[in-house]
């Protein structure tokens, strides 16, 4: 453990997602659909900040961003306006990026985290609207490239930021945070989380004592926590040494894992923020209602209900529900197999398990196979272990349970065939049997072991116990 909860650490994020199922970008007609195009190819005129140009305001954007602050638990604002914010740098063409300031979106939501001592509500400050600037690639690290490479794809896309309040305590909370805010947006539907860049991440931390230091645009989940770690040591070594820490902006350097300085930090006032006059001001409470009742069953919602309907335990329900896939798969199955709980545990704990091991989502794995496997146990046509050889086999060599069962002999065996293993197991370890008759149970199991080993984990473990037991106490 590097830090404690003595250190203080307050953390406060701004979370930028990306837009990329909507039809165009922001404010122009380019697809937002580039990330496999050749560069500089999805642009035109509004994008490329020529002059004359003019933005127009994409409505399902604006509808997204409201569906993203309902789930989020927010107060839609009555009106909304656009700023233009001010700096030079070559991925914005303009000289400034059309933003939000005073008057966002939405503002004071919250999101329920398992944090530091229990279940946490993390507050949000606000949620607003923006575009993406341009992408900069750089060849090598960023300090110490000859040149950058600029590709305008990217300039123009709807992002929506969700800004935290500095409620987060830890790096560990801060991972929690983002894992429920995008099991959230995976419902909503409003972004490809596979995609490049989909969410970035702009990270405030302060330890007691110590000024706020701001990393820029983490890129990745794993990154937020490897980040804000870094930033715990390195403060706390300054600190020992009688450094102050000052208010900095520093770059996270994914592939090094460390942060360096890019700036001392500028403030909000620095960026010149004025009401963008291409753009109206916007109300949007007309629709409000309606984009509220189109909201799809959110992930609470959904792990209550589960808990509710199936009474599988809430720790399942959890699993199940942090993925949209997963609940879906789970329900598939479970409206075949009459067997909520037997189903959520083969799924959750065995089958959940073995994709995260071989790095496989649970689109490697069809419901129906799920439901022959349960069937088939429920039926005792095969064991519990002859099941999990049936999942991996699947994972690893493709192929349907009914076919494995055949080809690999996983039929269960028959009593009178156990009970011929359970006699000769009984012959060969006369050593065991008087230790067991001497009151050693743990000699059971080492005769159990034997017998499942020489039926090849085909026989059913209860049936063996008996089996031996009876034997053991009759002969
Ligand atoms: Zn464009
Ligand atoms: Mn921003």
């Amino acid at each position: 453990m590097k830090y404690k909860e003595s250190d203080g650490i307050v953390i406060g994020l701004e979370v930028h997602v990306q837009l990329n199922k909507l039809n165009s970008k922001l404010f122009c007609g380019c697809s937002p659909r580039y990330h496999d195009a050749e560069p500089n190819t999805h642009t035109c005129p509004v994008c490329l900040g020529l002059p004359g140009a003019l933005p127009v305001l994409n409505e399902d954007a604006i509808v997204n961003i409201i569906k993203v602050a309902l789930a989020l638990n927010c107060k839609i604002e009555k009106q909304t306006l656009f700023y233009r914010k001010n700096y030079y740098y070559p991925d914005l063409p303009k000289g400034f990026q059309i933003s939000q300031y005073d008057y966002p979106i939405a503002i004071g939501g919250k999101i329920k985290v398992n944090g530091m001592g229990g279940e946490r509500h993390i507050r949000i400050k606000r949620v607003h609207m923006e575009e993406d600037p341009a992408r900069l690639v750089h060849k090598g690290p960023i300090e110490s490239s000859r040149y950058s490479l600029i590709d305008y794809n990217r300039s123009g896309m709807a992002l929506i930021e969700v800004v935290t309040e500095p409620d987060l305590r830890s790096p560990k909370e801060a991972r929690e945070f983002l894992n429920a805010l995008r099991n959230i947006l995976e419902y909503l539907d409003v972004f490809d989380d596979s995609l490049d860049g989909a969410l970035r991440v702009d990270a405030n931390i302060s330890l007691a004592g110590g000024a706020r230091i701001e990393v820029k645009n983490i890129s990745s989940y794993k990154g937020v926590e490897k980040a804000l770690l870094f930033e715990i040591v390195r403060q706390k070594n300054l600190a020992r040494r009688g450094i102050k820490i000052t208010q900095e902006t520093r770059h996270y350097d994914e592939k090094r894992g460390v942060t360096t300085s890019l700036r001392t930090k500028e403030e909000e006032h620095d960026y010149r923020y004025f009401p963008e006059p291409d753009l109206v001001p916007l109300g949007v409470c007309n629709r409000i209602d309606e984009i509220r009742g189109s909201l799809p069953e959110l992930p609470d919602i959904r792990r209550q209900r589960f808990v509710q309907q199936y009474e599988i335990s809430d720790y399942h329900a959890k699993v199940i529900t942090s993925e949209l896939r997963l609940a879906d798969f789970f329900e598939t199955v479970a409206s075949e197999v009459d067997n909520p709980l037997l189903s959520a545990t083969w799924i959750a704990d065995v089958l959940k398990g073995e994709l995260n091991y071989r790095g496989l989502d649970i689109t490697a794995f069809p419901p129906k196979h799920m439901i022959q496997i349960l069937q088939m146990l429920r039926s005792k046509k095969i064991t519990e272990k002859s099941a999990v050889q049936i999942i991996r086999t699947i994972l690893d060599e493709g192929g349907a349970p009914p076919e494995i069962v055949k080809r690999k002999g996983l039929l269960k065996i028959e009593e009178n065939i156990i009970a011929s293993a359970v006699a000769e197991v009984i012959k060969e370890n006369p050593a065991a049997v008087q230790d067991f008759r001497n009151g050693k149970n743990e000699a059971l199991h080492f005769l159990m072991g034997q017998v499942m080993k020489k039926t090849h984990g085909r026989a059913d473990p209860n049936i063996v116990n008996k089996l031996l037991r009876e034997k053991l106490q009759c002969t």
